[in-house]
């Protein structure tokens, strides 16, 4: 679901967002990456009444946070001697409520170009596409991106055969499937899709599992009852006829090769971060981050700014709390960006009316 933007005060470019399919979305900001930092970056829009679209590669919110260490404790976030990662995310979410902002997830960027007006075209892999006035690359270390098979041709049977993601579970059922895995993805599909699979086999490569200890208990509980079958070896290549994917060798720690028979594969060897496009797009970068200034964390074109893991410059630290100084700096050269007209003084949250009004804090 797409969530508009709440309209920004005296612009017109926030009055039009396009939800018009194939049409561009007009935006005063897209923030790519919707990390800790992207998350308070909405936030610090919003308190000056600018809007903003966020873009995902993952199917949810957090970035780091969420991906690699929800469960593990924070301990230097200003005002919170501990917090956990999911629950600072939820944090975030919880405090950007106010200012609804439009989530695009399970999408990367792919495109994006500085158009003759002076503004921003951005857009996804799923074809989303945005009219942005400003940009704000808060990607982090990266799009998270699935780790592959290995198998060499493997992309030819991505998407119809060979899976990372389900998209659709039901176009599975009634299939010989393999799933690939020893995390709780492969093993929460595998739960999920045996009841319905022809048959199913889980190959992980090694006997212990990093998912949570009830989901392999039950998995194993299926095994011992013939309801499917557990290989501990790695992919080793495609068993095709004509085109068409039939199953997969894989081999056994012993050095001996078995042939399982398959409709469909899936993969789930988790994630790992890649620049990918944004190191093409012309930005000036250094050891892989985008050179950014500290007044603005404006890049090197203008109306482009960066925050968080993404940027660099003197004295840059990787930390949450560097990402969030930096998105509130970056909101208010992004009004000015937008607005250069409109004047810029600094306002508390704690008394000024207009932010309680933004906030929906009753004065
Ligand atoms: C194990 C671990 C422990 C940590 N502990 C701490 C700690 O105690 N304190 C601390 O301050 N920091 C800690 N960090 C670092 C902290 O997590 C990062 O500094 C923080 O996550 C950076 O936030 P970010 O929003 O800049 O980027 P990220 O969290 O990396 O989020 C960036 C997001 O951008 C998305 N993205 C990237 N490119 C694209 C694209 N082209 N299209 C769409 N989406 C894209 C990614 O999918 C990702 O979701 C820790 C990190 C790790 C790995």
């Amino acid at each position: 679901m797409v969530v508009l933007p709440r309209q920004a005060e005296a612009t017109v470019l926030s009055q039009i967002p396009s939800p018009v399919p194939g049409q561009p979305i007009t935006t005063e900001v897209v923030i790519i990456g919707a990390g800790p930092c992207g998350l308070f970056q909405v936030f610090e829009l919003g308190l000056l009444g600018i809007g903003a679209h966020l873009v995902d590669s993952l199917a949810h919110p957090g970035g780091q946070c969420a991906e690699l260490y929800p469960e593990k404790p924070i301990y230097d976030i200003p005002a919170l001697p501990v917090c956990g990662a999911q629950e600072l995310v939820d944090r975030l979410m919880k405090q950007i409520e106010p200012f609804h902002p439009s989530f695009h997830l399970g999408q990367e960027v792919i495109e994006f170009a500085r158009q003759e007006n002076g503004r921003f075209h951005v857009r996804t892999t799923l074809g989303t596409t945005f009219d942005a006035g400003t940009v704000v690359i808060a990607a982090g270390v990266g799009s998270f991106q699935p780790r592959r098979i290995g198998i060499d041709g493997s992309e030819a049977f991505e998407g119809t055969s060979l899976h990372y993601r389900v998209k659709n579970s039901s176009s599975l059922h009634g299939q010989d499937l393999v799933i690939f895995g020893g995390g709780d993805s492969a093993l929460d599909w595998t739960l999920e899709l045996l009841p319905k699979a022809r048959s199913l086999t889980l190959v992980h490569r090694r006997p212990d599992y990093r998912a949570a200890p009830a989901s392999v208990a039950k998995m194993q509980e299926h095994v011992a009852a013939g309801r499917m079958r557990q290989f501990e070896a790695l992919p080793h290549s495609f068993i095709v006829d004509n085109g068409v994917l039939r199953g997969v060798h894989v081999k056994a720690r012993d050095g001996a090769t078995h042939a399982l028979q398959a409709d469909q594969l899936l993969v789930f060897f988790g994630l790992h971060p890649k620049l990918g496009a944004i190191a093409e797009w012309g930005l000036e970068l250094e050891k892989k981050a985008l050179k950014v200034d500290t007044e603005k964390f404006q890049t090197s074109l203008p109306g482009v700014f960066a925050v968080g893991d993404i940027n660099t410059y003197p004295g840059k630290k990787k930390l949450i709390l560097s990402g969030f100084h930096e998105a509130a700096l970056a909101a208010f050269a992004i009004q000015h960006h937008l607005y250069p007209q409109k004047k810029q003084f600094l306002q508390y949250t704690t008394t000024s009316p207009i932010m309680h009004q933004r906030l929906g804090v009753p004065d």
